[in-house]
């Protein structure tokens, strides 16, 4: 098994605020290294790191917005988020919890901080990722798995270095609680300081790893410090991290859809035309009516 280095450290970039409630820093699609093709099947990364909101009557968020052609998965770390959408279904992302979302054929739906948490308002952090889909399931119908943090299996490390929760697919043989249309890797790390955890995946699959708490060495070579994010390098399988201090890593790595993409806003598909019939429908009210 030949090693995975890391080809680069990515510092975070400077934050936007998606709506008025979510303060993130992109980190796919970037120019840099790190396009939608580079980074298949993980079309976009947005990281809030850990940010204080002040309490608020009206809950801040994003309004309703269409999705088409892939999959939104919400990790809340900390705070509360609520989601409704266009097919009467909603629920809250509590602390721990994670939304997986397949917008596939297409959904509207809006994001707003939880009313009650909003009151008080508190510490945020969270990631959303896009994940696309394969041409034949783009436009299969839509569904949501609502992953509560304790359905989500864990694994303890060895040497009192911590666990490993798999939020979908594999981490020594215990299996995540999500399902996936193609192969993907998605696993927080919880390290205790001068624990570590090795991983191994397919050379070919793209690999990142996102530094949400604390210091991190991988490989024992390369520094990833809180809030950044480690690009994999294709050269291997196996790597490993370690905590200089208490950590929290997420790890996601996906074996590439190898089609061709073609984005604008919120739709992916894999051909221009196909964009264009996104919007069509969207103008033609085919992603059907949600309430703002
Ligand atoms: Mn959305």
């Amino acid at each position: 098994m030949k090693t995975k280095t890391v080809e680069l450290v990515a510092s975070p970039r400077a934050p936007h605020f998606v709506g008025d409630g979510f303060r993130v820093h992109n980190f796919i699609p970037s120019g840099f290294r790190m396009d939608m093709q580079r980074m298949d099947p993980f079309i976009m990364l947005d990281y809030n790191s850990t940010y204080k909101f002040p309490p608020s009557e009206k809950p801040k968020g994003v309004g309703v917005h269409p999705h088409r052609g892939f999959e939104t998965v919400t990790i809340a770390y900390k705070g509360k988020v609520a989601h409704h959408d266009s097919s009467g279904g909603g629920g809250i992302i509590n602390e721990g919890d994670v939304q997986w979302m397949t917008a596939a054929s297409g959904v509207l739906h809006k994001e707003y901080h939880e009313k009650e948490w909003s009151k008080t308002g508190g510490d945020f952090q969270m990631v959303q990722l896009w994940v696309n889909l394969p041409a034949k399931d783009k436009m299969s119908a839509p569904k949501y798995q609502a992953i509560k943090n304790s359905e989500i299996q864990r694994y303890a490390l060895e040497n009192n270095s911590g666990f490993i929760e798999v939020i979908a697919g594999d981490y020594n043989g215990i299996k995540g609680a999500a399902s996936t249309f193609t192969p993907i890797h998605m696993l927080n790390a919880q390290l205790n300081k001068g624990g570590t955890a090795a991983f191994n995946f397919p050379s070919d699959y793209n690999t990142v790893v996102l530094v949400l708490e604390g210091n991190i060495v991988i490989n024992d070579n390369d520094e990833a410090p809180t809030d950044h994010l480690a690009l994999m390098a294709n050269d291997g399988e196996a790597f490993q991290i370690k905590a200089i201090d208490d950590a929290l890593v997420l790890v996601l790595s996906g074996a590439p859809i190898n089609e061709p993409i073609a984005a604008h806003g919120p739709f992916v598909m894999n051909t221009h035309q196909e964009l264009q019939e996104a919007f069509d429908d969207f103008n033609n009210g085919k992603f059907g009516y949600l309430e703002d």
